[in-house]
């Protein structure tokens, strides 16, 4: 019996305050009056808005051409029935609004409007805001902490499911994600896109007829990141994982992101992908992405998995651990990792998020089998099923009626003590 003694991690992000770290003005970063000199005490930012949106470059290695580092899908693309797979020819439509796009030559390279060229992309127009406005709001419907509780997404048009209808990029070029922030760090409330549900809002997962609460393993108080998921990102059940021999757990992918703020539930934040943990959680490939919202102060420093030990030690270790132990006290055995828990780098982790948008996008085509998913989207073009706006209306008026929390259940604040074997 060896008693494992955990560090706490928690701590370790707070080295983003100590004496030892410096906060450089990244090159490029429109919005220096954030990063303030080293003169000038460093002070938290308010809270980011909600449709906040990236329209800065950051300080990430350069490219020509994105076709150098961006990963080649190792399994054969299934071709989607009429979607195009590189950016269109020039005054092609957006796929999303419609409006023609700026110049784009025939051989798939974009001209900006400055003359400025930009990286081939690969991907489908509705999977990147590089053309769409990204201005949503969340609608909380129901009783927190209750089963009647729902948050679903809008923009200015109407509803949107954050799963299929969010961008999967919010800078294709610097390789920025959108990330539907489910559960904010040190909270324990298991709240989830809801995958079978129209429109699929935020919901507290429920097992065996009883919301769920993520356990306190000491010395964690709950999730030690801000915890969520890539937007248009599956993973299928019905694919056997290379790298791990397992089946995906059905769901979007996941994301762990390590930045010191605090996010707010159902806020979509933008964020740099670090690298990837291969978590098998009953035997499902879960892949856990290790990202920080590109506007938090360590962010600069942080560009691919090795930084996260450097500034952050003993972070990644407490991340393992943590979801090595979490299901303990509900009853379950330890958790297990490909890699041997060894976290990959993000070169890797972006090739794995390829190939869960690949399986996203026969999924919401009607190529894969949905199961019992709910892959009805408002705003993707030839998805299989569409919901219209004044449906997707109705189903945000018929949620339940918005009412003071239901208060939780003081034994969610107890301490679980785990000893593995
Ligand atoms: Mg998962």
């Amino acid at each position: 019996m060896v008693v494992v003694i955990i560090m706490c991690a928690v701590l370790a992000s707070c080295g983003i305050v100590s004496n030892n770290v410096r906060f450089h003005s990244p090159k490029n970063f429109a919005s220096k009056s954030r990063f303030p000199s080293r003169s000038v005490p460093w002070r938290p930012p308010a809270a980011l808005p909600l449709n906040f949106r990236i329209t800065t470059k950051l300080d990430m290695p350069e490219k020509d051409s994105i076709e150098d580092s961006w990963p080649k899908n190792k399994l054969p693309r299934v071709a989607p029935p009429v979607a195009p797979r590189t950016v269109p020819a020039a005054n092609a439509p957006c796929a999303v609004c419609g409006q023609p796009l700026p110049g784009f030559d025939p051989n798939n390279y974009a001209v900006g409007s400055g003359g400025i060229k930009q990286p081939k992309v690969h991907v489908w127009l509705w999977s990147t805001s590089e053309y769409s406005n990204l201005s949503l709001t969340t609608v909380e419907k129901g009783i927190e902490y209750n089963t009647s509780y729902h948050v679903y997404y809008k923009n200015d048009d109407g509803p949107l499911s954050p799963w299929h209808d969010i961008p999967l990029f919010a800078n294709e070029g610097n390789k920025i994600f959108n990330m539907v922030v489910e559960i904010p760090r040190w909270t324990n409330a298991k709240m989830e896109i809801s995958t079978k549900d129209a429109l699929n809002p935020i919901k507290q997962d429920i097992k065996k007829g009883r919301l769920r609460y993520t356990a306190n393993v000491y010395p964690h108080h709950g999730y030690i990141w801000n915890y969520g998921a890539l937007p248009q990102t599956w993973e299928d059940p019905n694919h056997i994982d290379e790298a791990t021999g397992c089946k995906g757990d059905n769901d979007p992918i996941d994301v762990c992101e390590i930045g010191f703020r605090v996010a707010k539930r159902g806020e979509v934040i933008q964020v740099k992908i670090l690298g990837v943990v291969a978590l098998i959680d009953e035997g499902e490939t879960d892949w856990k992405l290790i990202a920080i919202d590109v506007n938090d102060p360590m962010a600069p420093q942080l560009s691919d998995i090795s930084d996260v030990e450097k500034y952050m030690p003993g972070y990644l270790k407490a991340t393992v651990e943590w979801f090595k132990i979490y299901k303990i006290p509900d009853g379950k055995p330890e958790n297990q990792f490909a890699f041997n828990g060894d976290a990959k780098e993000r070169d890797f982790a972006h090739k794995v998020i390829m190939e869960t948008h690949e399986a996203w996008q026969n999924l919401v085509l009607g190529i894969s089998d949905a199961g019992g998913l709910n892959i009805s989207s408002v705003v993707v073009p030839n998805a299989k099923f569409k919901i219209s706006v004044s449906d997707a209306e109705k189903i945000v008026d018929n949620a339940p009626e918005s009412g003071p929390p239901q208060p939780i259940d003081p034994k969610v604040d107890l301490w679980h003590y785990v000893t593995l074997k």
